[in-house]
């Protein structure tokens, strides 16, 4: 293969990729078209089939504790089997870093979008991206299925917490994570073109197109009932932001459009994103998104990858069959059902993003990033994020009785509730495993290792998640610091028509409030049902959406080093029989509208 042109990395791009597609079989295009779950594939299945892609869900099975030197090795097995297929096209490994690194133990964890809206600070977004972009790197791996450009218009979505909020204008300001992800594309970049700036930087995906945030009720995987106009304005304007930063991959949504499954839906997939937006990267199925066409899931399966491939998927995340994808995709091409240009437009957009990328100059994992993973730089990064998502609900019960700021050098204080010491809690779903989990999970600080860490050292900090009365009445602490939320929950695991506070999180409020100053921080990924009585009964209320694993910035608010600036971006309802409502709509009558965000100073800041 000596003088291959697609070898030779001076020449164009489009060159490069027509000459690998002319040398390709047609087994080896559909290799590219697979993307196979690691777990279920071992290097050589990679190697026989040249297969383009891998991923893996979460951290699941041995590698949920696994560090970043164990990615890089494991991934880099991988990635070498791709090298010696005949063509040594070098593979995609797919991971969904979705708030920083998060399927890698001591990894840095950022809040996740919910939060990050509410800092209004497209800058930090971006930077965010930037860190978050080594740290995979780092962990050999070149693709996150980030990030999700959803604007959430119903907070009964299980996943609320992963959108930037429910105005899309704000959303589209926070699509500038993509030139985090993948570098900043110089000035007359061409729109739809996908970019990747350097070695550090990794593939991004914008999900989960389109209309995922606007299903009816909220529902995960449910139907969008709008208009095209109002699909256009409100749910597909953010892929315009994204189009115009070069992102290299778009992933479909499970979710419908006026009962139309986006993963069969030609019309927005390939006459509006393809052909009318310009983008020229490729469109990734969701997991499993094939099965979920026909009902019961995957029944008639070679229908489904009949309708999803003609209807412009060009890379199919299988993740687990993928014997019998190859086997109905060849069936589909050899017998004219699926043309070969169809294959070749696919293969050809999968190829452009490995060329762009740099992949087959650097397939491999470079081992001296390996220090940035959970660096102090990224931390201190992850704490700024944390200290201007915080949006202060209330502060005192009465003018010129703020709670606020705390004194750090109080004589006794309470920490309590099931969220004040809890790393698992604090990072929510889509870390280290997939649907996430209670405790120690990775390296982090919690509410209580914060606040031990601020206060002076004649304070005694008292930790109980859930004190007896008898216990508070015999105590003298100047305040109480309760914090309480939401367990992990991840994707339809998290629809929840009723958005009561769980884990008796309101009970325990009430308890202590009754005898101490009680500052209340809710750790959730969206607006909960807040009963007025706790609203009273608390003397301070701040939404900490679900920080991540630095609950130093935390600490940072509520004892005054800094002034609050978060501001909500997701209305706040009063009961959910109001839902959906947003800003704009008629009988807008929130318990605070989104934009409310007070200041130590009292004064609020609005949109
Ligand atoms: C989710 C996607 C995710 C994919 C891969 C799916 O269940 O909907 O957002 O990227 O899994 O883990």
């Amino acid at each position: 293969m000596e003088g291959c042109i697609y070898k030779d990395q001076n020449a164009p791009i489009e060159d490069r990729l027509k000459d690998l597609l002319s040398r390709m079989t047609l087994e080896e295009k559909l290799g590219q078209i697979t993307q196979i779950e690691r777990s279920v594939a071992p290097p050589s299945v990679v190697k026989n089939l040249s297969i383009g892609s891998l991923l893996s869900v979460g951290g699941s099975g041995p590698f949920e504790n696994a560090t970043s030197a164990d990615w890089a090795e494991m991934v880099d097995t991988y990635q070498k089997a791709a090298l010696e297929s005949r063509l040594g096209i070098p593979l995609l490994y797919g991971t969904d870093a979705v708030h920083g690194n998060n399927n890698v133990y001591g990894a840095t964890i950022f809040p996740h979008n919910v939060g990050l809206g509410a800092t209004r600070d497209e800058d930090l977004v971006r930077r965010i991206g930037e860190a978050t972009a080594i740290e995979v790197r780092a962990s050999g791996m070149n693709y996150t299925f980030a990030p999700c450009v959803a604007v959430c218009r119903d907070p009964r979505w299980g996943r609320c917490y992963e959108s930037f909020g429910e105005d899309t204008v704000l959303v589209r300001k926070m699509a500038s994570i993509i030139s985090g992800l993948q570098g900043q594309p110089p000035p007359g970049h061409t729109k739809g073109y996908p970019f990747l700036d350097r070695r550090n930087n990794v593939v991004a995906c914008a999900k989960h197109f389109v209309g995922d945030g606007g299903t009816e009720a909220g529902l995960n995987e449910g139907n969008a009932l709008l208009s095209y106009e109002e699909l256009e304005r409100t749910h597909m304007a953010p892929y315009i932001d994204c189009l115009s930063q070069g992102v290299c991959t778009i992933m479909a949504s499970y979710s419908s459009w006026n009962d139309v499954p986006l993963h069969a839906s030609q019309f927005l997939l390939t006459q509006v994103l393809k052909e009318k937006l310009g983008f020229k990267g490729f469109i990734i199925s969701d997991s499993e998104g094939l099965d979920r066409l026909s009902k019961p899931h995957g029944s008639n399966y070679r229908q489904s990858v009949l309708t999803a491939i003609n209807a412009g998927i060009d890379m199919v995340m299988v993740p687990f069959r993928y014997q019998l994808f190859l086997e109905d995709l060849s069936y589909l091409v050899e017998s004219g059902q699926i043309a070969m240009s169809r294959i070749d437009d696919a293969v050809e957009r999968i190829l452009r993003v490995k060329f762009v990328a740099g992949l087959f100059e650097y397939p491999l994992a470079d081992k001296s990033l390996i220090h940035t993973v959970g660096c102090k730089l990224h931390r201190d990064l992850a704490r700024e994020a944390v200290r201007k998502s915080l949006v202060l609900l209330k502060n005192g019960k009465a003018p010129n009785k703020s709670l606020l700021p705390l004194n750090k050098n109080a004589k006794r204080i309470l920490v309590a509730g099931t969220h004040a010491d809890d790393l698992g809690y604090q990072c929510g779903g889509w870390t280290s495993t997939w649907e996430g989990k209670s405790g120690r999970i990775t390296v982090g600080k919690t509410i209580l290792d914060a606040v031990k860490e601020t206060v002076g050292d004649e304070t005694e900090v008292i930790f109980d998640q859930n004190p007896s009365s008898h216990f508070l009445s015999t105590q003298d602490f100047s305040f109480a610091i309760v914090a309480i939320g939401e367990p992990p929950y991840v994707e339809s695991g998290g629809d929840n028509p009723v958005l009561d506070i769980p884990l008796n999180g309101a009970e325990i409020v009430k308890s202590i409030a009754e005898k101490v100053p009680t500052l209340v921080v809710l750790l959730s990924g969206r607006p909960l049902v807040l009963e007025p009585w706790l609203l009273e009964k608390a003397d301070a209320f701040i939404a900490a959406w679900l920080p991540g694993s630095e609950g130093g910035g935390i600490a940072d608010m509520i004892f005054g080093d800094y002034e609050f600036q978060g501001r909500l971006s997701m209305t706040w309802f009063k009961k959910v029989e109001q839902l959906p409502m947003a800003a704009g709509n008629d009988l807008y009558d929130p318990l605070f509208p989104i934009g409310f965000g007070l200041t130590l100073k009292g004064l609020m800041v609005l949109d």
